[in-house]
């Protein structure tokens, strides 16, 4: 689905000199499949995800989805944010509806899919409220209506479960890979972001590990267990450097 070629990437430090944040990283997320981006804070995971997303261009090497180079944002890949990143003036519909917008769908077609959508999320009947009404759990499942709402093929999801406290964040999860699991959603690649390694275990199917210094892809690994899963993640923290 994409393609990651030799992607380099570097930000001006406070002190204008250069720090590599990428460097020659290939990556590629396949058809039908979960990846878990992991790697210490600062390793520039969320950089590669909004390389994904068309967010952030890099400086050498290229980005490429379904045989197109992905120079800035592209309607078949949506992304969840940590922070929920929703417009606190505007209800749960018309955030959940801000994607299809941008898409030029029509007002009414744009309502329904949202309330579809929103039903999926478990959020029936919240429609008409604002953001401040709801809890985490639910703000975020606005968040990921919103995502979901333009039936991407991708969907990159950069610690959206970090902000919640542990109950919800799992119950979403797992709600989640249930949509996943019965093609309640038309998406046909994850890749999510987390520090949270028993999280990465638990959805993905492959684990890649992104190294602080200097931004290279230090290792993979396949998950390969049937879900639900009890896998053991001190394999996997081991090898976070
Ligand atoms: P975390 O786990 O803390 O979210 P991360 O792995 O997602 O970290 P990135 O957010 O990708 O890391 O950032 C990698 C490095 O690039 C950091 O040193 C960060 O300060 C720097 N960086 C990221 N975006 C910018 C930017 N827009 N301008 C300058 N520096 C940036
Ligand atoms: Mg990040």
């Amino acid at each position: 689905l994409v393609v990651l070629q030799k992607i380099r990437k570097s930000f001006r430090s406070a002190d204008g000199a250069p720090r590599i944040v990428l460097e020659n990283v290939d990556f590629a997320l396949a058809e039908g499949e979960i990846v878990a981006l992991l790697g210490k804070s600062g390793s520039g995971k969320s950089t590669l995800l909004r390389i994904i997303a068309g967010l952030v261009s890099p400086e050498d090497g290229e980005a490429v989805y379904r045989g197109s180079p992905i120079h800035e944002p592209v309607s078949g890949i949506a992304m969840v944010f940590q922070s929920f990143a929703l417009f606190p003036w505007l209800t749960v519909r018309q955030n959940t509806e801000l994607g299809l917008e941008a898409q030029g769908v029509p007002p009414a077609e744009r309502e329904s899919r949202a309330d579809v959508m929103l039903e999926l999320m478990g959020l029936a009947g919240f429609a008409g409220a604002l953001p401040r009404e709801l809890s985490g759990g639910m703000r975020q499942r606005v968040g990921i209506a919103r995502a979901l709402v333009t039936n991407p093929d991708i969907l990159l999801m950069d610690e959206a479960f970090s902000a919640l406290d542990v109950l919800t964040g799992e119950t979403l999860r797992n709600d989640i890979i249930d949509l996943w699991e019965t093609k309640q959603i038309p998406t046909r690649g994850i890749l999510i972001v987390s520090h949270n390694i028993e999280e990465a275990v638990m959805m993905a199917d492959r684990i890649i590990i992104l190294s602080s210094d200097p931004g290279r892809i230090r290792t993979e690994i396949a998950v390969g267990l049937p879900r639900p899963r009890d896998a053991d993640s001190r394999e996997v923290r081991a090898l976070i450097d």
